[in-house]
């Protein structure tokens, strides 16, 4: 499986998606004519986890599910409200809604780990994990977040 580096444009939210290896060493968005250039010493070799950021240099980084949870939670809402809908407030539509939850809950185990860097949002898919790195910790994202 290809690996893929993920990031946007700091100025107008342009994707890039990168897939390697290997990697271009720089990206430009053509609109804001602004250059992302990519370290590709700090990209390992296949098995290797990610350690430096090769965007930011940072050392810090997390892991979350690769899915976007609002969506996620909408869609689990939305189902909800049909199941109320079609069903009332019957057991009926209580079974309904704790298929939903038992769904939802699969799904979200099934999902793929993405790797995310605290400090430039720069997100690594296909990437070993490394067993060093957590969930989201607020405290790390907030002193990231003041950096600006
Ligand atoms: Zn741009
Ligand atoms: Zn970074």
């Amino acid at each position: 499986m290809d690996r893929e580096i993920n990031f946007y444009c700091r100025a107008c939210g342009n994707g890039f998606l990168l897939a390697g290896p290997p990697f271009p060493e720089n990206s430009h968005c053509e609109k804001c004519d602004l250059d992302y250039p990519l370290n590709p010493r700090a990209i390992g070799a296949p098995d290797d986890p990610v350690r430096i950021c090769p965007r930011c240099g940072g050392e810090e980084f997390y892991i979350q599910k690769d899915f976007n949870r609002n969506l996620g939670l909408v869609i689990t809402i939305l189902a909800a409200l049909s199941v109320y809908l079609v069903f009332g407030l019957t057991w009926k539509s209580l079974v309904g809604l704790l298929v939903i939850a038992a769904l939802d809950a699969v799904l979200y185990h099934v999902l793929p780990l993405i790797t995310l860097c605290y400090r430039c949002k720069t997100i690594f898919r296909g990437f070993p994990l490394n067993p060093d790195h957590q969930a989201f910790d607020l405290h790390i994202g907030e002193t990231y977040r003041k950096d600006g």
